[in-house]
């Protein structure tokens, strides 16, 4: 019951902080392989008015374009999402997730939302409970909520991964 995952890093962060998430990640879940790449963003997805990126531009080039799953994308530039200001990270379920760390200063909140968006990669949703997968819209709530899965969400994630591993073959 494990998966590969792509991590795949903006080359402006520092590699000791891409390091730090991945053995952070590997504590929470079952991941047996990751291959970690550098990618820049892509030019044309940057908003010249708003001086943001557009995250599900971002996040499409990959699953619809490049046709990947199971990758996490960790960026330092700021994001949006069309209705949205910004946002610290967003996900396609079984697919891949893109995190930003422009407004996460702390190496624990980069963790955190770096576990946020891996739990939504195999399938979780968010979560009403004392959980790292409940949604935060500021850095007040990002910072409030633990960086741990609930129970309920573990469960769940334990049958999402068994799931993963029999579509394997
Ligand atoms: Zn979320
Ligand atoms: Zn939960």
């Amino acid at each position: 019951m494990s998966f590969s995952l792509t991590i795949f890093y903006d080359p402006t962060i520092q590699y000791d902080i891409v390091d730090q998430i991945i053995k952070a990640l590997k504590d929470v879940f079952n991941i047996n392989f990751v291959s970690i790449i550098s990618k820049p963003l892509l030019k044309n997805t940057f908003d010249k008015g708003r001086n943001q990126y557009d995250g599900q531009k971002l996040l499409n080039s990959l699953i619809d374009k490049e046709k990947l799953t199971y990758f996490l994308w960790l960026v330092d530039k700021d994001l949006y999402v069309p209705g949205r200001n910004f946002v610290f990270g967003l996900a396609s379920q079984y697919f891949g997730a893109i995190v930003s760390f422009h407004r996460l200063e702390t190496m624990k909140m980069k963790i955190k939302e770096s576990i946020h968006e891996c739990g939504h990669i195999l399938g979780l949703g968010h979560c009403k409970e004392n959980c790292v997968m409940q949604y935060s819209k500021n850095i007040e709530e990002a910072n409030y909520k633990p960086n741990t899965l609930c129970l309920d969400c573990k469960k769940l994630l334990l049958e999402n991964e068994k799931k993963i591993d029999e579509n394997k073959d």
